[in-house]
């Protein structure tokens, strides 16, 4: 495993790469868990695969009020994690040589409707800087496959949106939500939490939870879903909700839970930020 820590060296590992090599790029913030790994797991296992993990805190996606000064950086016990994964190459650019002419006057890239909803609601430049810094990261690695979490379901459907528009050439493929035993998904932020608000933040994923199983007894009112959940959350002091609703791949509300949907959900416990969602499965014979 390379260390490559500017787009120069990238560019000279990229130019001795075997032929036939498929690049394969896991884009992270690093304070790597076992969810990235999995990313890592699902990269490695492509046919031909030389897997690039991508470390990089993003100025552009954090707001002026959000933890972007305090976010973990911890580069060696990340990669300390990643050896003996079988990646091939970490790639940590520093901010100038991701945003050569500096962040404030850099080219950005906003995916319109679908980047305002949402989490782009209440965090509103943070699709433009995801989108922003991923297009920079595809055009510097030159991936043939992009691999991205399900965790975070409505920045995946951004990227794919970003990626189909503007006609990059990379397949991206989407891994489902890896959770802590008690189902709680597993996210870098996790580890701002106390020990009572940890045990809050269950009840974010038995929420969810509920409603899945609520469509599976045969509820299809997207309404009655949402406020359930809401309901369900409100028990608990500590949280405060930020969205909870139930979209299609579009990041469209729905009324009624199709096989396509998806119930998305953000909350605050004490000032820390959890996102999940979990698909709305339907029966299969059902439409
Ligand atoms: P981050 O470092 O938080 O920007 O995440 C990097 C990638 O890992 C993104 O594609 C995330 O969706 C993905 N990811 C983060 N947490 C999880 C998780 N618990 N399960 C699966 N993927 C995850």
């Amino acid at each position: 495993m390379i260390v490559l820590n500017s787009v120069a060296e990238l560019d000279e590992w990229r130019r001795d790469l075997p032929a036939g090599s498929v690049v394969v790029l896991v884009p992270t913030m690093g304070a790597l868990h076992t969810g990235h790994l999995e990313l890592v797991r699902t990269a490695v296992a492509t046919p031909d695969a030389m897997v690039v993990v991508s470390i990089f805190v993003n100025p552009g996606q954090f707001g002026p009020t959000e933890d972007f000064g305090k976010y973990p950086r911890v580069l060696e016990s990340d990669l300390a994690m990643l050896r003996g994964a079988g990646v091939a190459a970490v790639f940590t650019p520093t901010e100038m040589d991701l945003y050569p002419l500096g962040y404030r006057v850099a080219t950005r890239v906003r995916v319109p409707r679908m980047g305002k909803r949402l989490c782009g609601k209440s965090r509103t430049r943070f699709f433009e800087g995801v989108c922003s810094v991923v297009l920079r990261l595809l055009n510097s690695v030159l991936p043939s496959q992009l691999i991205l979490g399900e965790k975070d379901f409505q920045q995946v459907q951004v990227i794919r949106a970003m990626c189909q528009d503007l006609f990059v050439p990379v397949v991206i493929r989407s891994v489902p939500t890896v959770r802590e035993g008690d189902g709680l998904a597993m996210s870098s932020r996790n580890r701002y939490l106390s020990v009572t608000d940890r045990g809050t933040a269950i009840q974010l994923y038995r929420a969810l939870s509920g409603a899945m199983d609520a469509v599976w007894s045969g509820e299809r009112d997207v309404k009655r879903i949402e406020n359930t959940v809401r309901a369900q959350l409100a028990k608990y002091p500590a949280i405060t909700i930020d969205y909870v609703e139930v979209v299609d791949p579009t990041i469209r509300k729905q009324r009624w839970v199709t096989h396509s949907s998806r119930l998305v959900a953000a909350i605050w416990i004490n000032g820390t930020r959890l996102i999940d969602n979990v698909p709305l499965s339907l029966p299969s014979k059902e439409s």
